[in-house]
């Protein structure tokens, strides 16, 4: 027999390797627009013939490159960008790989014309399924320009199964708004069969975003800007009501890069909950810049996907500062005490930070509430003083144009808290025995009993799972619960965490659990039914990630412990919950997203007299 292998010609490798990088008009745009942009090009243009299986080409006027360069890029691993195996580490630009030229040239006919400003005389270079057919001096303007015909016209199969010309010229568009989306400082134009299609100034994000994706976008974006010691989120997510059923405005940019992260994203929906239904997408173009050393972005052939050094990181801190987005703009709740604390104990939040970034980023809100030292995640008591109060001066102080906390005046706190806990005792009307009606500076203030006691309980039953020492109390006669083999592992699983908010249950064989001790203010007779409620609550939510778990257990112990209200029927009760609530951290909105109080203003009231 004779020996059987062969080394592949260079020119099958390119093809095979071309795959992996270009399966269809879409990739190619995208390496080309993306080599245009660290050309250092400010106006690029992309000219698409037939959804870009006769012609895409790029023309910009970026750095250009000699004679010997132009011809060089073309050979695969040739690159301008990297020179040792660290490069690819700390990597800013989007090309890093040498491949892209060269996987282009081996399955479409390529002409390049290119001229470097220090350069009398361009180059001009016609390749064709890698082989170089022309190579000649050319005039022309500084710059490149790049044209791609007859895409995989040698790889019939390929060429075959292109999709239709709206489907591709789709993707195609979808690569050119997210690189426009990430680079809004570009001029841009897309051109399909002579008519152009997008025209985009130089400009900002937002305007970006208003060119790419419509005018109706412009007032609903919420702006998002967080600097912290790990990382740096910036960009705009839409209002709860620009959500929409179907996904598409969702853009994600790691250091300046495009994404798709499901994980990311369902750190943002989360930051929406309990405001948009739950199958809706909310809007977002949002910017994460990570030091590039603690991102892979070289995981996918077509680096749409990345690994982060520490995902749970990012989601704590994005989800965050969406949160905080939507805070600041008086649309929801901050609730980022409810951060799971496990997040500090991460080995990338404990590594060191420069004192550079650690002044850099003091200031921010992030750093301020859950970072505090750097590492903590909570909210330190102090602090939660200052923030109900702001909170309360949004409810008396907002105005028609939604502005941010942070620039309302402070001035009026004092005098207002004190007569609120002062002269306001008699002031408490009890409504149909839900709700609490009382008098404050401005107007009328109407509290939802029980979901001011859930909030107060939130934050109780938080707190001690934070400091790691709920207080148990012994039950007199232990109670034995038996649960079908599911619920048993459920239950299984929660104990820790039960026993963090001073649940003493034992497992007893058999599906059979014995509580023997309670968290301290839960009421005798309730073991049973809370359990139950834990375990239905977990059911609900079995696939979410344990981050979410402590979350969801307190927002349903806090629920079931906020169940009984006739104690508040007492006058003193009333003004004790109306004290206690407003010395939570967060007490306009229960965990799970529920307004707990609403203002009615005096002027609102005399509008309704009046009748203007
Ligand atoms: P990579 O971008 O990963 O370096 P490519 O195959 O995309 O690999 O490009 C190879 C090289 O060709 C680049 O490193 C760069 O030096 C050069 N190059 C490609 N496109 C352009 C352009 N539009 N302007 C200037 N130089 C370019
Ligand atoms: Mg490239």
């Amino acid at each position: 027999m004779p020996d059987v292998i062969q080394l592949l010609s260079d020119h099958i490798a390119n093809q095979i390797a071309a795959g992996e990088v270009i399966q269809r008009p879409s990739s190619a745009v995208k390496e080309l627009l993306e080599n245009a942009i660290d050309a250092g090009a400010t106006d690029i243009q992309l000219i698409i013939k037939d959804a870009g299986k006769e012609l895409i080409q790029v023309v910009d006027n970026g750095c250009g490159m000699s004679t010997t360069d132009a011809r060089m890029c073309f050979e695969r691993h040739a690159t301008s960008k990297i020179k040792n195996i660290n490069d690819l580490f700390s990597i800013r630009t989007m090309g890093f790989r040498g491949e892209a030229l060269a996987s282009i040239a081996a399955v479409a006919q390529v002409e390049l014309k290119s001229k470097r400003e220090e350069d009398e005389v361009g180059t001009k270079i016609v390749v064709e399924g890698t082989e170089v057919k022309l190579q000649e001096a050319c005039a022309g303007p500084n710059g490149t320009s790049i044209s791609v015909k007859n895409l995989f016209f040698n790889v019939p199969a390929r060429r075959h199964f292109l999709k239709s010309n709206s489907t591709e010229f789709r993707h195609i568009v979808d690569e050119f708004t997210r690189v426009a989306m990430a680079n809004p400082q570009i001029a841009f134009r897309l051109f399909h069969n002579d008519k152009e299609q997008f025209h985009l100034g130089s400009g900002n994000t937002k305007t970006r975003i208003v060119d790419l994706l419509g005018k109706t976008h412009a007032k609903n974006l919420v702006p998002v800007e967080e600097e912290t010691e790990f990382l740096n989120i910036s960009g705009f997510i839409g209002k709860p009501e620009a959500a929409t059923r179907t996904r598409g405005n969702q853009f994600f940019f790691i250091n300046n890069r495009y994404i798709k992260s499901p994980y990311l994203h369902h750190a943002v929906v989360n930051a929406y909950e309990g405001l948009i239904e739950k199958e809706s997408f909310p809007f977002y173009v949002l910017f994460l810049e990570v030091d590039p050393s603690r991102v892979d972005v070289n995981v996918h052939p077509t680096k749409q996907e990345v690994k982060f050094e520490d995902d749970r990181m990012m989601y704590a801190y994005l989800s965050a500062a969406v949160k905080h987005a939507l805070a600041r703009y008086n649309i929801a709740p901050s609730l980022d005490f409810s951060l799971n604390p496990e997040i500090q104990q991460l080995p990338s939040v404990q590594l060191p930070t420069t004192e550079e970034t650690k002044t850099k980023t003091a200031q921010g809100y992030l750093s301020n509430t859950f970072a505090n030292k750097g590492q903590a995640h909570r909210i330190e008591k102090s602090d939660s003083l200052k923030r109900w109060k702001d909170l309360y001066e949004i409810a008396n102080a907002q105005t028609p144009e939604q502005k941010p906390v942070e620039e309302q005046a402070p001035s009026l706190h004092e005098d207002h808290n004190k007569q609120h806990s002062n002269d306001n005792a008699q002031n408490i009307l009890l409504v149909q025995g839900r709700m609490l009606v009382t008098t404050v500076k401005s107007g009328l203030m109407a509290i939802h009993i029980r979901r001011a006691q859930e909030r107060i309980w939130y934050e109780r039953l938080l707190s001690q799972w934070n400091d790691g020492e709920a207080p148990t109390q012994k039950v007199l006669f232990p109670v034995s619960c038996e649960l079908s083999p599911q619920d048993g592992i459920l239950l299984n699983d929660a104990l820790p965490d039960l026993a963090r908010i001073g649940f003493d249950i034992a497992p007893f064989g058999n599906n059979t659990f014995v509580v023997q001790g309670t968290p301290s203010d839960l009421p005798h007779g309730e073991e049973q039914n809370i359990i139950e409620e834990v375990i239905e609550q977990l059911k609900h939510n079995a696939d979410d990630a344990t981050a979410k778990r402590t979350d969801i257990l307190l927002t349903g112990m806090a629920k079931r412990l906020s169940r009984n209200t006739t104690a508040i029927h007492q006058k003193e009760n009333q003004q004790g919950l109306i004290d206690e609530l407003f010395a939570c951290t967060q007490p306009e909105y229960t965990a799970d997203g529920k307004r707990i109080f609403t203002m009615i203003r005096k002027e609102e009231l005399d509008k309704k007299l009046d009748g203007v």
